[in-house]
């Protein structure tokens, strides 16, 4: 989900138009199903194959997972420490906590509307309904209580639904997330935090540019939606006035601000380099789905051209609550736009957010085909959360499609409890992996949500009854399934045979052959795949796991 609440769409898109310019990227055996106590749903089912490639210290992290199955603090604190590849679905405003907002709202002179419960930039008048954000921060109560309207931490006192509160969140301490001002801290935050979970790996959804194409799209030939094929017209009007130049100028600044970042990491220090340096990031180019047809295009049009010209950039999505009323009408016409561009630069890779809709929320018809049109009209080759796909039609035959063509879903598995209400038995997640569609877990807005990724492969495992072999295929699946460039380190993902040129090395205990070192010295994905299985073999290997 993202950050936007109807209503304030355009302000947020904008908003994270500054992000985009501002934020970065760096570089930065046999698995048995668990028998499951009667609170969980039923999980029959195993997520690795029968044939995935085990080993004794394999099988013994495995063990110890089992025989602490009862015990969440310990599988905490398994979970943390187990190589987890890569979060694939995260947005960047969303996954800073309050906490650091309020103190870079303090540093900033900053105000805080207490009527409102929003942060309000300086100059501001400091009053008893409007203190400076530095001297509410002195006050525990009224601090606590702030940090609770700025997220979904204690929803049940919210008095709104978590839906509601998830986006009046946003709203709260969006300006506070201005990137010109905090974008180094806040990658810095996201990323240090997935170090210490060993997370290597980051695609960050942002958006560029948003103000400068939003102007072009105002002057652009108008989309006729009963017209859903040929968008050809708005294409080369684009190319024509301007979008190349504005592809150029998002390149360039996001590549100096990639050496900001870098820099004040001191990752090019041996002994005072972050842990985020470790972390490598890359950059989803994101459309707000609740503007005006002109202006969705325009953006997809640009994201498309961004990420085909900027390594950083890896790939396009669709952002903004998929139930807001712009989201709903305009579904199938954003489908076809984004077919139509994938058509144009099929190399472009395409995650959609789709199906994060649940019954009540929406009219019925409209659970019946957005993961369907993302997959097939629009080519998505990973689908945001999914939730709804048992209301799809003949869902049975699009999950069977999804895992036939490879196309993965990302789970968020708190962001659908806090903000849709689906969690437990009413959440998709074991139909998928029983279908044998490519599943990677995912954070979504951890700072809004109030979690973090390992929370997710614990949830994973609480709920759902997922064993440690089952964990790490979907850590495994995050890299696979991943936008990084490149041959994959695996000949097969399903079960995970290593490829060829690797097969008979092992990973960091001795230095790759000449032909697995070929193959990592070409392929990005491959490289990032070798540092997991390394980090695999590290953990499975950790005295306390003995
Ligand atoms: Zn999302």
């Amino acid at each position: 989900m993202e950050n936007t609440t109807p209503g304030r769409g355009l302000r947020t898109a904008k908003l994270l138009g500054a992000l985009a310019a501002l934020i970065m990227s760096v570089n930065g055996c046999a698995t048995q199903s668990v028998e499951t106590g009667s609170a969980r749903p039923s999980l029959n089912r195993s997520v690795g194959s029968a044939t995935d490639a085990s080993s004794p210290a394999t099988d013994r992290a495995a063990a110890w997972f089992e025989a602490h199955r009862h015990r969440p603090p310990m599988l905490r604190a398994f979970v943390q420490r187990m190589p987890k590849g890569g979060d694939l679905h995260s947005h960047l405003s969303g996954a800073v906590y309050a906490e650091s907002y309020l103190e870079w709202a303090a540093e900033g002179n900053f105000c805080v509307d207490l009527a409102a419960q929003r942060l309000v930039p300086p100059p501001c008048k400091e009053s008893d309904q409007t203190p400076l954000a530095k001297t509410l921060m002195q006050k525990t109560a009224a601090r606590d209580a702030l940090i609770n309207k700025l997220s979904t931490r204690n929803l049940d006192f919210a008095g709104q639904s978590g839906h509601d509160q998830f986006f009046a969140s946003f709203g709260g301490f969006g300006a506070a997330s201005n990137p010109y001002e905090h974008g180094v801290e806040m990658l810095t935050e996201v990323a240090n935090r997935a170090a210490s979970q060993n997370i290597q790996y980051l695609e960050i959804m942002l958006t560029f540019e948003s103000d400068a194409v939003y102007e072009l799209a105002g002057k652009m030939p108008k989309i006729d939606p009963q017209d859903l094929g040929d968008f050809g017209k708005q294409r080369q009007w684009l190319l024509a006035n301007g979008l190349g130049t504005l592809v150029n100028r998002a390149r360039i600044d996001l590549n100096n601000r990639v050496r900001t970042y870098r820099e004040s990491l001191k990752c090019d220090s041996p002994t005072e380099a972050q842990p985020a340096c470790n972390v490598t990031v890359r950059l989803i180019a994101q459309t707000n789905r609740v503007s005006q047809p002109e202006q969705v295009f325009a953006q997809f049009a640009f994201a498309f051209e961004l990420a085909k010209a900027e390594p950083l950039v890896v790939g396009i999505n669709l952002v903004a609550p998929e139930d807001h009323t712009v989201a709903l009408r305009d579904y199938s016409l954003h489908m076809t736009m984004v077919g139509y561009l994938a058509s144009q630069l099929p190399e472009v890779k395409i995650s959609l957010h789709a199906g994060e809709l649940t019954m009540g929320l929406v009219r019925p018809e409209d659970l019946r085909f957005h993961i369907r049109q993302a997959v097939e009209i629009a080519k998505a080759r990973r689908i945001g959360h999914g939730v709804d796909i048992l209301h799809e039609d003949e869902p049975f035959e699009l999950m069977a499609k999804m895992k036939q063509r490879g196309v993965a879903v990302e789970i968020c598995l708190t962001s659908n409890d806090v903000i849709l209400n689906v969690k437990g038995a009413d959440h998709p997640l074991p139909d998928y992996l029983k279908a044998g569609v490519p599943v990677v877990l995912a954070s979504d807005d951890e700072g809004v949500a109030r979690i973090d990724l390992s929370n997710e492969f614990l949830r994973a495992a609480r709920d759902y009854g997922l064993t440690y072999p089952d964990l790490k295929r979907l850590a495994r699946n995050s890299l696979e399934y991943s936008f990084l460039p490149g041959e994959s380190l695996w000949r097969s993902n399903a079960p995970y045979i290593m490829a060829s040129a690797c097969s008979a090395d092992a990973p960091g205990t001795r230095p790759p052959s000449e032909s697995c070192d070929k193959l990592l010295g070409r392929s990005e994905r491959a490289l990032e795949q070798w540092r997991l299985e390394a980090a695999f073999i590290e953990f499975e290997n950790l005295s306390w796991l003995r």
